[in-house]
């Protein structure tokens, strides 16, 4: 612990301020964090395994550094939306059925992915209206129109923008420049262009929920300040999601809980991950260049999608490839080696490890200290245990079953005529494709020996 400032010297950027500040917590006995979850009408996709995986990361490092029961995570779902009205209707389920089956799903995935559940998940759909006394959408949305930050008009209630003099402090976008990202549909009932739906009116067929305003249901940013209130308080530690959110999303939970309770600030620090991109564009749904999280979990086990997320530096884009997925396995399969003998070993994690992490999530300099402690077998098991690695699972297996022993010694064979043909190009597409099958090479002076890379069984 630092003296001056009570603070284990973790710092994290804040999209807010634009720099990386000393992390002091509200109350370190209670340290609070938020990130905007999945809206569950179809599998997710790699990118959005990008912010569950980061998240997860700082969860982990954040009960290391202030205690497991000192941290309070909360992940939302969002289970009403127009998307999930519309997959609903065409494959003839009810809503919540499909909400149901898409969240199972979601949970199977990232558990493979090594991330631990958030202290709470709550779904949307069961903050609309409360009447357990815990903040919900209808009551903070009553406080607005009675602070005069919203009206209601035509059977919407929306949130006036022009009713809050500092709205845009997050993004920091010029105002023409807001209203056309804010994609904003011109409608004729609105007072300003820039105006957000805080409840609308449900047609027939969708889902409606009573209301002061007639039956319907709420806006999207609401969602988030009445499940962040109701879970964290009024002001909490740290926000975060992907930097797709900043705007309107973030800008708008900020303007409406700030509004709601006459406070300064929502979260302290806000945290946005980079996008996860394919061939130079972002990976999105509606770009069709996606990869499911399922589909990227046949092909490779979770811990090698895992590190592969982390090589990058959060903030940065990354660029997803299957170079370097196979470089990710080889990696993985090295540390597994490295710590064979004890991988229950009990020890601290490296010093340069909680560093790197403690330097605003630093992960790529993290793993260089990884690397530089594969002689200190001890010290690099606990390391991976802290970034969300079970040592144990990555233990190469040494009996070789149910692989097909000629086959592999053939292609070793092959890879050795292709080195002494100094065809360097050829040995390593050998070398790739024993990984991709799970078995990992190693060049010694008598030869080239194997070993079964465990994440791969079975597969
Ligand atoms: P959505 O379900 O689209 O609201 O996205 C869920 C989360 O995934 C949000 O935090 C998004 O910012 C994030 N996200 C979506 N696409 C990507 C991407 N290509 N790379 C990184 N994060 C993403
Ligand atoms: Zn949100």
């Amino acid at each position: 612990m630092s003296v001056e400032t009570g603070s284990p010297g973790l710092k994290l950027y804040n999209t807010l301020t634009r720099e990386k500040e000393i992390f002091v917590p509200i109350n370190p006995l209670n340290v609070r964090m938020y990130v905007c979850g999945p809206t569950v009408y179809d599998f997710a996709h790699i990118g959005n395994a990008r912010p569950v995986i980061v998240f997860d990361l700082l969860y982990r490092l954040l009960r290391h550094l202030y205690g497991t029961d000192q941290v309070v995570y909360v992940r939302n779902v969002t289970d009403v939306d127009d998307k999930i009205n519309a997959r609903a209707a065409e494959r003839g389920v009810s809503i919540r059925e499909l909400t149901e089956a898409t969240l199972a799903q979601y949970h199977a995935d990232i558990d493979e992915l090594g991330c631990l559940r958030p202290t709470h998940e709550p779904r949307a759909t069961d903050y609309i209206r409360r009447s357990d006394g815990f903040m919900d959408m209808v009551t903070l949305i009553e406080m607005l129109i009675a602070r005069g930050h919203a009206y209601v008009a035509e059977g919407h209630v929306l949130f006036h923008v022009p009713s809050m003099p500092d709205y845009g402090r997050l993004s920091r976008r010029p105002l023409d420049e807001m209203i056309a990202g804010a994609r904003v549909d011109v409608a004729p009932y609105k007072r300003d262009p820039m105006d957000f739906v805080l409840w609308k009116p449900s047609k027939a067929n969708e889902p409606a929920w009573e209301s002061p305003w007639g039956p319907g249901r709420p806006g999207w940013h609401i969602e988030c300040s009445a499940m962040s209130g109701a879970l964290l308080g009024d002001v909490f530690d740290i926000h975060g999601g992907g930097i797709d959110l900043v705007f309107p999303h973030h800008e708008n939970e900020i303007a409406q809980s700030r509004c709601a309770h006459g406070t300064g600030t929502l979260a302290n620090v806000w945290m946005h991950n980079g996008f996860l991109m394919v061939e130079g564009e972002k990976m999105s749904k509606s770009l069709g260049n996606f990869v499911t999280i399922r589909e990227a979990l046949g092909d490779w086990p979770g811990p090698v999608v895992r590190l592969n997320m982390l090589k990058t530096h959060y903030r940065q884009p990354i660029d997803w490839t299957l170079k370097g997925l196979e470089e990710t396995s080889r990696i993985l399969a090295r540390w597994g080696e490295a710590v064979a003998a004890d991988p229950d070993a009990v020890s601290s994690p490296g010093e340069g490890v909680l560093e790197a992490l403690c330097d605003d999530l630093n992960t790529p300099r993290a793993i260089a200290e990884l690397y530089r402690s594969e002689d200190r077998p001890a010290e690099l098991a606990a390391s991976l245990r802290l970034i969300g690695f079970d040592p144990a699972a990555l233990v190469p297996d040494a009996s070789k079953a149910g692989v097909d022993e000629a086959f592999v010694a053939e292609r070793i064979a092959a890879r050795l005529a292709a080195r002494r043909a100094k065809d360097f190009a050829e040995a390593d597409r050998i070398r790739a494709e024993l990984a991709a099958a799970g078995i990992v090479l190693k060049d010694t002076k008598d030869g080239t020996d194997w070993s079964v890379d465990p994440t791969m069984r079975g597969r």
